[in-house]
């Protein structure tokens, strides 16, 4: 891995999911963007992983989205064996938008299932989703998890924030997120150290463009505005965030 002092960082971008998937991360590699490729299933983590061997700045991750585990809870087997070789995860954890209850109890045991079994490696990097679920994804990841948590588009209350907080959680941040009110009052409130950047590309849109890891400078740049920092003031904390994150 390349980790230059001011490196930009994509910790949540679904580079498989992109039209041309093998140009996105050629262009995030030579714009020299850490990126955090993340998947949604393990059968598809292989072409991924293939990208991440060729390219320095691209690390791919194995998830299971929520939205798909009812359908997919099969392939957990698959990922306690891909875990042995990556440690990145993603994208995890719970979405509320499903209202079925079994739906939500497969995600729950899924999630659980998930934690427990990177928690026996104690250097994993998750990144989790939490839409409508944050009281209970923050539950689940309780306090002193040994791993590193990344949650992933924060959007819960401030009470639910400040439990991720003093359970050592890092948070991603996004376009949405740096330019609506509710994001910029959440982003405030979360430690400066504790602050990555994500495009979440290719589910937003950049002035009527599909995000790619390249915007990341949009991101790093509003979140200048909201912390009131230079951009390459911003750019240097994100980037050392990111160096704490890797570190053991
Ligand atoms: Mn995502």
């Amino acid at each position: 891995m390349q980790l230059e002092e001011d490196t930009l960082v994509d910790v949540h971008c679904h580079i498989d999911l992109f039209e041309k998937p093998e140009k996105v991360a050629a262009e995030a590699n030579s714009f020299q963007v850490n990126t955090i490729a993340v998947t949604n299933a393990p059968s598809v983590y292989f072409f991924t992983e293939s990208m991440g061997h060729r390219l320095d700045y691209i690390h791919a991750a194995v998830g299971i989205h929520p939205e798909l585990v009812s359908s997919r809870k099969g392939e957990l087997r698959e990922m306690w064996r891909i875990l042995e070789r990556t440690r990145f995860v993603g994208e995890v954890g719970l979405d509320y938008r499903v209202e079925d209850v079994s739906e939500r109890r497969d995600q729950m045991d899924a999630f659980e299932s998930i934690l427990d079994q990177c928690a026996t490696y104690k250097n994993k990097i998750l990144t989790v989703h939490s839409r409508r679920a944050a009281r209970d994804a923050v539950s689940a990841i309780g306090p002193d998890y040994p791993g590193k948590v990344i949650l992933h588009w924060y959007s819960g209350g401030v009470r639910d924030l400040s439990r991720a907080i003093e359970y050592g959680c890092y948070f991603s941040v996004n376009l949405t997120m740096v330019r609506s009110k509710k994001g910029q009052d959440l982003v405030t409130r979360m430690p400066r150290e504790r602050v990555l950047t994500e495009t979440d590309g290719p589910f937003l849109k950049v002035g009527g463009e599909i995000a790619t890891p390249a915007h990341v400078v949009q991101v790093t740049r509003d979140l200048a505005r909201v912390w009131e920092l230079s951009f390459e003031e911003a750019r240097k904390q994100v980037s050392r965030n990111f160096r704490k994150l890797l570190d053991t």
